[in-house]
């Protein structure tokens, strides 16, 4: 664009000198000349006129001798030209009065001023505090001798372009590329550049914070996408909330973000700020008109102890969240050196789970439980076990979490449905059996067509099986969960809520699933001897249940005196080490084998 404007800029054209000798050839030449540059001056004004940018004209002695209509448009005043004469400084003045001051940090007017002076082409923006970006582009005009000795040219041209879009628009684009779209957080790019700031600035002791939420996916799959996106909008302006503003908040997308403590913050000042986080956002979200309680778990590194490079930091802060994770949900952790060895052992454990589920290294036990009263065996509740060549028996609270995580539960449930299915088939036909089941083969499987296959397959008759389930499994994946307790309650099965007390005891849930039976938690009766609190929990429950006709089992009865004040209380079924300690089928008592049905004291000494 410049560069022929700049041609034609070149008003005195280089002259080859005249022929010294030939006066006549010389005078012509002079007259052709003059004209000449009365038309290139022409076309000169015709060009200024027809470009689309603001454009003005100094002359050599530095007064502004020429302005075209676009730079009347720019600085909204009628006429430039009648400025003319005016000098570059009075020039200036003259902007910053019609558009208003520049902004601070930017190119100063002095800057601006003497541009005028430079020999060569530069060009610089001008910023206005009202966000107004012009751009300046100068051009010297070269001076040129004429034949007759005068001087001619000199001076500048300056270009003057608006470029206050443009410069939003590339703004817009480098801040999406380096920002989350969603939540408007800086994303892992721009969080690796502030960390290296951070590290780099030796007054500061920078924290990683890794953030994770908890229940996440069950808003998720209740509220849908709209739900779970409103929800982190609303966790990342909590998020902004518990930091400084100094500090970082970013989103490594899903449900992760990481929080930059980047002042020279002690240890007890980084957890405080992980304690703000994490009681922040366990207060109730109010996400499309429902309101929502998530969790949020935290991991912490600290440079430059457990690294100094932004890919070691979030690797180790991830780690200790992985842990905070595991050891109870909404708290932090700090990462140590112990961490990294108990992620190869886990590491370990996943790699043998897999093995294990593959070569089939599992194996039921079978413990019963008891009518209270009649004494009488009622059925069996089916407890998994892993057999490991050198771990030994493994129990499923230390590996049930990790074959969930590893999507394994799937193929691992559905052997337990089959397997337990096909022991109790062979079994008197009053006896049931019990199968514990996880949240996730409810939501990633189609649970209700594995039972029916098990049933199907085994002959057993759907009166027969009851499926365990938590009050927290429950609870966390209610709309998930519902038609499928609701499909196997019809088909005939039993439906009994595990581990009761322990959770959310709700006493409607109980009602809307149609549960048949209430398994009290092994804490409460282990405190029935000597708690009045437990025993006026015990009786609670079953009273409740008496009246939603709902049965109770005890589990976890251990001692003769237990067993007496659940029978006092009317409890309905005893479970526990005192009555049956889960047995491998092969060595279940000879129960199935006599005449009648076995007592309690024989099954006790089998
Ligand atoms: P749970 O369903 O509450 O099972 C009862 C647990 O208490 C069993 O532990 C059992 O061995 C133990 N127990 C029974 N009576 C007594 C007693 O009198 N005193 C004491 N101290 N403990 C007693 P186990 O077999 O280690 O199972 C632990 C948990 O693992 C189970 O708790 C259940 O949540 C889960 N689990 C077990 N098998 C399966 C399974 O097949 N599938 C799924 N998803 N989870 C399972
Ligand atoms: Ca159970
Ligand atoms: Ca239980």
């Amino acid at each position: 664009m410049s560069e022929p404007i700049n041609v034609l800029l070149n008003l005195a054209p280089q002259v080859q000198a005249a022929p010294a000798d030939d006066v006549e050839r010389y005078r012509r030449a002079m007259t052709d000349l003059a004209l000449e540059q009365s038309v290139r001056e022409g076309y000169f004004l015709a060009v200024m006129e027809h470009v689309k940018l603001g454009m003005y004209l100094f002359d050599r002695s530095g007064s502004l001798v020429q302005a075209n209509s676009q730079l009347n448009k720019l600085l909204k005043v009628a006429q430039v030209e009648t400025l003319p004469g005016v000098s570059m400084t009075g020039f200036c003045n003259f902007i910053v009065a019609q558009l208003g001051p520049l902004a601070l940090g930017h190119t100063r007017i002095e800057a601006f001023a003497a541009l005028a002076k430079s020999e060569v082409k530069a060009s610089l923006n001008l910023v206005f505090q009202s966000g107004q970006v012009l751009q300046v582009a100068h051009s010297p005009i070269p001076v040129s001798t004429l034949a007759d000795g005068t001087l001619t040219g000199g001076g500048f041209v300056h270009t003057l372009e608006d470029v206050t879009e443009r410069r939003k628009a590339e703004a817009r684009a480098s801040h999406l590329a380096s920002h989350d779209a969603l939540t408007n957080l800086p994303n892992r790019r721009l969080l690796k550049q502030h960390i290296d700031v951070a590290l780099n600035d030796s007054q500061a002791n920078c924290a990683v914070l890794c953030v994770d939420l908890d229940r996440f996916k069950a808003v998720n799959d209740t509220l849908g996408h709209a739900g779970g996106d409103a929800l982190l909008v609303e966790v990342a302006k909590r998020l902004r909330q518990c930091v400084r503003g100094a500090d970082t908040v970013a989103r490594l997308g899903g449900d992760a973000f990481v929080i930059v403590n980047s002042a020279h913050s002690s240890r007890d000042e980084v957890a405080q700020m992980a304690e703000r986080v994490v009681n922040a956002i366990a207060k109730p979200f109010d996400i499309l008109g429902h309101s929502v309680i998530i969790g949020a778990s935290v991991g912490i590194a600290v440079a430059p102890e457990d690294g100094d490079s932004p890919d070691r930091l979030i690797k180790n802060a991830d780690m200790a969240l992985f842990h905070a994770k595991r050891g109870g949900k909404s708290s932090y952790y700090f990462f140590d050196i112990d961490l990294e060895a108990r992620a190869i052992e886990r590491r370990k454990l996943e790699s043998d789970l897999r093995v294990a589920v593959a070569q089939g290294q599992f194996e039921l036990h079978y413990q019963p439980y008891f009518a209270a009263r009649q004494r009488k065996l009622s059925g069996f509740e089916a407890l998994l076990r892993w057999n490991h060549p050198t771990r030994g028996r493994v129990s499923p609270l230390e590996f049930i979490s990790v074959v969930e995580e590893l999507g394994l539960i799937t193929e691992l449930g559905d052997w337990i449905l089959r397997e337990a299915c096909h022991a109790a088939a062979a079994w008197p036909s009053d006896l049931t059996i019990s199968v514990n089941v996880s949240a996730r083969q409810f939501i990633n499987h189609d649970l209700f067509a594995s039972v029916e296959r098990a049933l199907t397959d085994s002959g057993l008759p759907p009166s027969r099986l009851e499926i365990e389930i938590t009050e927290s499994v429950l609870m966390e994946n209610l709309n998930v969960i519902e038609p499928v307790l609701e499909r196997l309650r019809r088909k005939g099965v039993g439906l009994s809520m595990d581990d009761f007390g322990t959770g959310y005891s709700s006493l409607a849930y109980l009602r809307r699933f149609n549960f048949s039976k209430v398994k009290i938690d092994r804490s409460f009766i282990s405190g029935l001897a000597d708690e009045n609190q437990a025993i006026a929990i015990v009786r609670a429950i079953i009273a409740l249940c008496r009246n939603l006709n709902i049965v109770v089992t005890a589990e976890g009865v251990e001692t003769e005196l237990q067993a007496d004040i659940l029978r006092l209380e009317n409890c309905d079924y005893l479970q526990g080490f005192l009555l049956g300690r889960p047995a491998a089928l092969a060595e279940l008592p000879g129960i199935f084998s006599g005449a009648g049905r076995p007592l309690l004291n024989e099954v006790k000494r089998g």
